[in-house]
């Protein structure tokens, strides 16, 4: 299969045909255990489906095929996956990560893993040298999203990637697999590319260790499954990524992975009109008086619209805008909107609002989002493939 191209892959990578009975869809094995043929002797790996699951595994087969992994493993929601990652850290060890993240993505490691001796640093990405003043020789993780949620910073991978390999550690091909011993063999850079989808961007090809994503956004792209995915092309990393999923079980349900089977057929052209909507709507509210500021990669006025133009093959679907007159005319566009419908997440076919303020990122300390620059005018727009006048006849009176 890994001579075809992007979208024949969507469609067709990890899936053929069922054996018994031809069916062209992978089924959905709603099984929880399987037979074996005596004590220990069972097809292809599936035991347990905590373990295996023939459905699960064609979805991380797709999944891996999209990033150009070697590996894929799927689980039940994208903090899931993070978790996952995270436990292969021990007491002791520090985290890099970017300023401007998912909020659940800094609670889990401010409010859960601080607290078992892991510490992290938050920084700008997009200044290599405050990410190499942050970084320690305990720094085991940099851990990023590009484009950033919700300022859309765009963050130069090969460059994160590069100092990794000034860490303690780093190179070190990690050896046999010890269950005695499943922590992290070297220092990683992990990218969240939940906001890119691969459709977008590959970052292991710009020299990551690990991609995760949340597929509950544009890979589930219909707003109606909660999952994740890890993909590396790193051996020894995938076999801890797995031990620790079976150990501590996030997995997700046979119909999930079904359904987001279902859902990167149509990646591709999703991603295509969600990037094509995007821009028609950044444009234009770029000319809207009410409008203080817009922030998307692929307008020129973005700070790293070079960036994004090099390691990027489109820009996405995310908007961000701050409006002129503060919360309450915030408020009021939010409150007016009938086509994008008020909500948290992103990704999905139809269009969304949300005021990361309040709704997405009430987890980041107050101090934080405004240093960030998540003021009380800031809206983020999730763009969807709705016709695009229609989206922007909806703007426009939402704003008027
Ligand atoms: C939503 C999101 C997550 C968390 O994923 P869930 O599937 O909600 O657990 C992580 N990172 C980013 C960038 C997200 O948007």
């Amino acid at each position: 299969m890994s001579e075809h191209r992007f979208a024949t892959h969507c469609i067709h990578a990890g899936q053929s045909p069922d054996p018994t009975t031809g069916a062209i869809m992978t089924p959905v094995y709603m099984t929880s255990t399987f037979v074996q043929s005596s004590p220990g002797v069972f097809k292809d790996g599936y035991d347990y489906a905590r373990s295996k699951n023939p459905t699960r595994t064609a979805l991380e087969t797709n999944l891996a095929t999209l990033e150009g992994a070697r590996h894929g493993m799927s689980f039940s929601s994208g903090l899931g996956a993070m978790d996952c990652v995270l436990h292969i850290l021990k007491s002791g060890d520090h985290v890099v990560l970017s300023d401007d993240v998912y909020g659940g993505s800094f609670r889990i490691l401010d409010k859960i893993f601080r607290h078992q001796g892991i510490t992290c640093t938050r920084v700008d990405m997009t200044d290599a040298a405050a990410v190499k003043a942050a970084v320690t020789p305990r720094t085991r993780i940099l851990w990023l999203e590009t484009p950033s949620n919700p300022m859309l910073k765009v963050i130069d991978i090969a460059a994160m990637a590069a100092i990794v390999t000034t860490l303690p550690g780093a190179g070190s091909p990690g050896g046999a697999f010890d269950p005695a011993n499943i922590t992290l063999h070297r220092p990683i850079l992990v990218v969240d590319n939940t906001f890119a989808s691969p459709y977008l961007q590959n970052p292991l090809a710009l020299g990551a260790d690990v991609v995760l994503h949340s597929c509950t956004k544009y890979i589930g792209g219909h707003s109606d499954v909660v999952g994740g995915a890890l993909m590396t092309s790193d051996d020894a990393l995938a076999q801890r990524l797995r031990f620790v999923q079976n150990a501590a079980g996030a997995v997700p349900g046979p119909m999930d992975c079904f359904m987001l089977l279902r859902s990167t057929k149509t990646l591709h052209v999703r991603m295509q009109r969600h990037c094509e909507n995007a821009m028609k709507i950044a444009a234009w509210l770029t000319k809207h008086p009410k409008v203080e500021k817009v922030i998307y990669p692929g307008l020129e006025s973005h700070p790293q619209h070079a960036l994004a133009k090099k390691q990027m093959r489109a820009f996405g679907g995310m908007i961000s805008v701050v409006v002129k007159g503060g919360l309450e005319a915030s408020k009021k566009m939010l409150e007016r909107v009938h086509l994008f419908s008020l909500a948290e997440s992103l990704g999905g076919v139809e269009s969304l609002i949300e005021h990361p303020a309040i709704m997405t990122h009430a987890s980041i300390p107050a101090e934080a989002r405004a240093k960030l620059g998540i003021v009380d005018g800031f809206v983020r727009l999730s763009v969807g493939i709705e016709d695009a006048d229609d989206l922007i006849a909806d703007l426009e009176r939402a704003l008027g």
